[in-house]
């Protein structure tokens, strides 16, 4: 498809530039100082694969705004709803006058998740909100308190979702006292376990602590991100989350994947569960799933979700009709554009650099991921530690020249790539340029440090 703005990267001042700086200061008067961002860089348009600055600098977007906008920023299929559905009404409340968009999303929630059972959604409108109700629903059907949540896990920023994710700064540091019966139990992680250590195996070692310390039958749910993505891009060794998902339904444990990174073609497919044809019981959903509006979901078994009692689920703008007209242009963008191939063809087109590259330099301890979702682990040179400061070095450089990168993972060593799936190949290719010589900029500093 042709895109509005030039695909091209292009620099027109240092970066920040003036109107940035600016901004930057009228923010500190009024914008609180807990609200980071990765990049002082302030946007004024986005299409495809481009950001455009207030300076006019035009920059190229790795981050999709942390996994949203996978059909761009601005694709004209989503404009066109939103701005259609807008005009005609912005809100009703569905627990009000409910409306058709709604039921819409839900059929095609329903088509989309993995498994041809038998499925009701309920919509809302942030990751954390859809990972909550997850777990609200799983504690009502099961009438069991435990919540099992993995090592490097994140899912979210409220109360409970901040006692699932496993880091404490900066997401959890001084925000205590957490929502009790939440156990985290050792992820799969291959670069970091013990070498040749299973899929089964890592299960086994979760599953034996689960049975020991908390019993399977107090156990409400177990919820595990198929692609850990906050936590580092871990990818569990094949064999883990399969084996998990067989203990949970064997001890009637509520299986829930959380796929509000992974979701919505990022991974090669529709669902990263796929990937090892593990359904789970309950998916949560949000980022990609409308194009950038805010909008979350829950799809899971019916006899799970019919299970709570009428008016237990919603709030005021769960499943907005703007967002939901949103939802359903993204939805047909994708499946039109075929995004799952455009994910793969990304893979296809970094993976092989990527891999290149980290036989070449001593800083890069793993390449991993899976389609547009791939990332970059790195480490002092010569062992396995954890090198924050070159993740934070190298997506510096990157954005100095032109290029929006995001670093992760529970030690911050880790820089990842999630472009929006429609980025042409040539500009994807310059933003891979541009991280190698970063890399290699990165990896001379590396090497001296040491
Ligand atoms: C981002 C994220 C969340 C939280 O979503 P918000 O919309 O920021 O509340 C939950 N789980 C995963 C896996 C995420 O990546």
């Amino acid at each position: 498809m042709t895109q509005r703005l030039p695909q091209r990267r292009s620099l027109v001042t240092a970066l920040p530039g003036p109107r940035s700086q600016a901004l930057t200061t009228r923010r500190a008067a009024v914008v609180a100082a807990g609200v980071g961002s990765s990049v002082p860089v302030y946007a004024a348009d986005a299409d495809g694969g481009i950001i455009l600055d207030v300076d006019g600098n035009s920059l190229i977007d790795l981050g999709s705004g942390i996994a949203v906008t996978g059909v761009g920023a601005s694709h004209p299929a989503v404009a066109a709803a939103v701005a259609a559905q807008a005009a005609r009404f912005t809100h009703t409340c569905f627990m009000v006058t409910p409306y058709e968009g709604y039921i819409q999303v839900a059929e095609e929630l329903a088509a989309l998740t993995p498994g041809d059972h038998a499925k009701r959604s309920a919509l809302f409108n942030s990751g954390a909100e859809a990972v909550e109700n997850a777990i609200k629903v799983a504690r009502s059907v099961t009438g069991r308190g435990a919540v099992v949540a993995f090592d490097h896990a994140y899912h979210g920023r409220t109360n409970l979702t901040m006692a699932l994710t496993a880091k404490a700064s900066p997401y959890k540091s001084h925000f205590g006292p957490f929502t009790p019966e939440i156990y985290r139990m050792p992820m799969s992680y291959p670069y970091r376990d013990r070498p040749g250590l299973s899929g089964a195996q890592a299960a086994a070692r979760a599953v034996e602590l689960i049975e020991r310390q908390i019993g399977a039958d107090s156990v409400a749910a177990v919820i595990i991100e198929p692609i850990q993505g906050e936590g580092g891009f871990i990818v569990p060794a094949p064999g883990f989350l399969p084996a998990l998902a067989q203990w949970a339904a064997a001890h009637g444990v509520v299986f829930i994947a959380d796929e509000v990174q992974t979701g919505f073609a990022r991974t090669g497919a529709w669902f990263a569960s796929e990937h090892e044809g593990v359904v789970p019981d309950i998916v949560t959903m949000a980022k990609g799933i409308a194009g950038g509006m805010p909008l979350a979901a829950i799809t899971g078994r019916a006899e799970l979700l019919d299970a709570v009692h009428p008016g237990g689920l919603g709030g005021t703008y769960g499943g907005n009709p703007v967002a939901c007209a949103a939802a359903l242009a993204t939805i047909d963008v994708m499946r039109t554009e075929d995004l799952p191939a455009r994910a793969r063809r990304i893979e296809q087109l970094a993976l092989p650099r990527l891999r290149t590259l980290a036989k070449e330099l001593d800083i890069i301890g793993d390449v991993r991921g899976r389609g547009a979702m791939l990332a970059v682990e790195l480490v002092r040179p010569g062992g396995a530690d954890p090198a924050p400061e070159l993740a934070k070095a190298v997506a510096a450089e990157a954005l100095a020249r032109g290029v929006v990168i995001l670093t992760c993972g529970s030690y911050g060593n880790v820089i990842r790539l999630l472009p929006p799936l429609v980025i042409g190949d040539e500009l994807l290719s310059d933003g891979l340029d541009v991280l190698e010589q970063a890399l290699c900029a990165g990896n001379h500093t590396g090497v001296k440090e040491n």
